[in-house]
């Protein structure tokens, strides 16, 4: 096979890994739900080494970061925001998210309690997605 045909398929695999990873994400922003020029973004900073890898190398070790919770697709605005909180040490601000993410499973977590013994009212709250 020609080198060319191999790293076309080789990108192609890529590609098709990195739009599974995408799905798997949710396909929008973390923070403001767009779906546009969507990145990845290491939830805690792990370093910018990642940034000088191969394609291939990156989304395997994206996937990692996924398999460990650790990743979210972001908007640019929001990801020049968190960037920004980070180099500013702002760490808990920065990862608003995070927060977010906790108090978003405990709203749930009471939300099956109430099911679970039989409590009415309120409806399952949607803002919370
Ligand atoms: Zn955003």
């Amino acid at each position: 096979m020609p080198m060319d045909k191999i790293r076309s398929l080789k990108s192609r695999r890529a590609q098709a890994a990195r739009r599974e990873l995408f799905l798997a994400l949710g396909g929008k922003c973390a923070r403001c739900s767009k779906t546009e020029n969507l990145e990845m973004d290491c939830i805690v900073s792990v370093g910018s080494e990642h940034h000088f890898m191969s394609w291939p190398e990156r989304i395997r070790f994206y996937w990692q970061q996924h398999l460990q919770n650790n990743l979210q697709l972001l908007c640019p605005t929001c990801h020049h925001l968190k960037t920004f909180l980070e180099n500013t040490r702002c760490k808990i601000l920065a990862n608003q998210t995070a927060l977010a993410r906790a108090a978003t499973s405990f709203v749930e977590h009471c939300a099956a309690a109430r099911e679970l013994h039989g409590v009415r009212g309120g409806e399952k709250s949607s803002a919370a997605e």
